[in-house]
C-alpha cells in the first residue's frame, strides 16, 4: 500500500472510502498517479473540474489574482465582485446574486432566503414555512440538508432533523401539486438528479412544475449545482426546457477547479428579502473567488463547452449504449452526465470502478449500481474513444462484450 494512503488513513476521519489510486498531477482530461500512470478522468470531481485540469486561463486568472488581491471580507467593496455578480445574472438570466463558497451553503442560503419570502411576501405565519424536495435528492451536507435527505446513511445518526421539509418522488408533478400547502414558500429540485445515479425526469417536467409554482404562489428554487455551466448541454439544465425558475444554485465549475466558488441567483423580488446582517459568510464573495468564478463563466461561453458538452455527451452516450454487455443494465444522461447501471448480480459498481481504475479511467460508484461518467468538458472524440475502449476492456472482465455497429 502507498505511504500516503497509509498516513491518511492514520491521520484522516474516515468519512470518505477513496479508491486506491493516490493522484500528484493533473493536466487537460488526464490524472497521473504517484507511480506517473495516467488515468482518463471521468468524473471531473462531481462537475467541480468541468474546464479541465489546470486551464491556462483560470490558472491565470487565479495567479494574478492571488498576487493582487484575495480576501478582504465583503465588510468592504471590492473591484472584482461587482462585474461578477454581473455576469452571474447575465448567465443565468436572474436579477441578483449572492455568491458563497460550497454547493450546500448555496443551498443553505436558499433555504433561508425562500422561508423569508414566505414570511416577508407570501404571509406566512411565523414559523410555519414549509419548501417541498424530492425524494432522491442530494443537495450537500450540512445537518439541515441531510434531515431532509432520503438517503438513511446521509441521516441516520445526525439527528435531530430540521422541520419544515415535505419530501415527494421525483420527477411526478402531481405529487407536486397535492403537497402544496398554504404554508409551502418553494419548490427545491435538482433537475437531473446525480448522486441518485443520474435520474433524468419525464420530458416537459420542469415546466408543469413551475407552471404548478407560479400558478400558487410557490417559489421555484432549481438546484444546478452538479448539472450547471454546460455539463448536461446547455449553460443550464433547466434551459433544455425553456424555464426560467425564481432562483438558481450554482457551485462545483464556478470554481473552475481551482477554489470554491457557490452562487444563489434569483429574480429581484426574491433575494430582495435579504437585509444586511441577515446572511453572509467569510469567503462568499471574496475577491479571487470573483476572479475567478468571473473568468470560468468567460470560458464557459467562449470555449462554447456547453455545446462541445451537447456534442461530446451524444457521442459518448451512443458509443456506450451500442456496447454489448450482460453487466449493462441501462445507460442514460444527458450531455456529459451520463450514468451506466450495471447489474450487481455480477459486481457491485464499486468493483466495477475498481476494475475501470485499473484499466486507466477513474470514475465513481453511486447508490452501488451505478458507475457515472462526465468527463471534463473539454474532452474529445479521439479521448472518447480511448476511454470506451477502456471501459470495454472493464465489461470483459465480467462477460463476452461486443459494440453494435452504430
Ligand atoms: N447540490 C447538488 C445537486 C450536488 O450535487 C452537490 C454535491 O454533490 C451539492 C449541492 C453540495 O455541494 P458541495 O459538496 O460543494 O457542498
Amino acid at each position: 500500500m502507498s505511504d500516503m494512503i497509509a498516513l491518511e488513513r492514520e491521520y484522516g476521519a474516515r468519512n470518505y472510502d477513496p479508491l486506491p489510486v493516490v493522484l500528484s498531477r493533473g493536466e487537460g482530461v488526464w490524472l497521473w498517479d504517484d507511480q506517473d500512470r495516467r488515468y482518463l478522468d471521468m468524473l471531473s470531481a462531481y462537475s467541480a473540474v468541468s474546464f479541465g485540469y489546470g486551464h491556462p486561463r483560470l490558472v491565470a486568472a487565479l495567479t494574478q489574482q492571488a498576487q493582487r488581491l484575495a480576501v478582504t471580507s465583503r465588510a468592504f467593496f471590492s473591484d472584482r465582485l461587482p462585474p461578477f455578480l454581473k455576469k452571474l445574472c447575465e448567465v443565468t438570466g436572474m436579477e441578483r446574486a449572492l455568491p458563497m463558497t460550497t454547493g450546500a451553503e448555496g443551498v443553505e442560503t436558499g433555504i433561508k432566503c425562500a422561508r423569508k419570502w414566505g414570511y416577508s411576501v407570501k404571509g406566512i405565519p411565523s414559523g410555519k414555512a414549509r419548501i417541498i424536495v424530492c425524494a432522491g435528492n442530494f443537495h450537500g451536507r450540512t445537518s439541515t440538508i441531510v434531515g431532509f435527505s432520503s438517503e438513511a446513511q446521509y441521516r441516520e445518526g445526525f439527528g435531530p432533523y430540521a422541520d419544515g421539509f415535505d419530501a415527494i418522488p421525483f420527477g411526478d408533478t402531481r405529487a407536486l401539486e397535492a403537497a402544496i400547502r398554504p404554508e409551502t414558500a418553494a419548490f427545491l429540485v435538482e433537475p437531473i438528479q446525480g448522486e441518485a445515479g443520474i435520474i433524468v425526469p419525464p420530458e416537459g417536467y420542469l415546466t408543469e412544475a413551475l407552471r404548478i409554482c407560479r400558478a400558487r404562489n410557490v417559489l421555484m428554487i432549481v438546484d444546478e449545482v452538479q448539472t450547471g455551466l454546460g455539463r448536461t448541454g446547455k449553460v443550464l439544465a433547466c434551459h433544455h426546457e425553456g424555464v426560467e425558475p425564481d432562483a438558481i444554485i450554482l457551485g462545483k465549475a464556478l470554481g473552475g477547479g481551482l477554489i470554491p466558488v457557490s452562487a444563489f441567483c434569483g429574480r429581484g423580488h426574491v433575494l430582495d428579502v435579504f437585509r444586511p446582517g441577515d446572511h453572509g459568510s467569510t469567503f462568499g464573495g471574496n475577491a479571487l473567488g470573483a476572479a475567478v468564478g468571473l473568468e470560468s463563466l468567460n470560458v464557459l461561453l467562449e470555449e462554447k463547452l456547453s455545446e462541445r458538452a451537447a456534442q461530446s455527451g451524444a457521442y459518448l452516450l451512443k458509443r456506450l449504449k451500442s456496447i454489448s454487455s450482460p453487466m449493462i443494465v441501462d445507460v442514460r444522461g444527458k450531455g456529459l452526465l451520463i450514468g451506466l447501471e450495471i447489474d450487481t448480480r455480477r459486481a457491485s459498481a464499486r468493483q466495477f470502478v475498481e476494475t475501470l481504475l485499473k484499466h486507466g479511467v477513474l470514475s465513481k460508484d453511486t447508490h452501488g449500481t451505478v458507475a457515472r461518467f462526465a468527463p471534463p468538458l473539454i474532452v474529445d472524440r479521439e479521448q472518447i474513444d480511448w476511454g470506451v475502449q477502456r471501459i470495454c476492456d472493464a465489461l470483459r472482465e465480467y462477460g463476452p462484450v461486443y459494440e453494435k455497429a452504430a
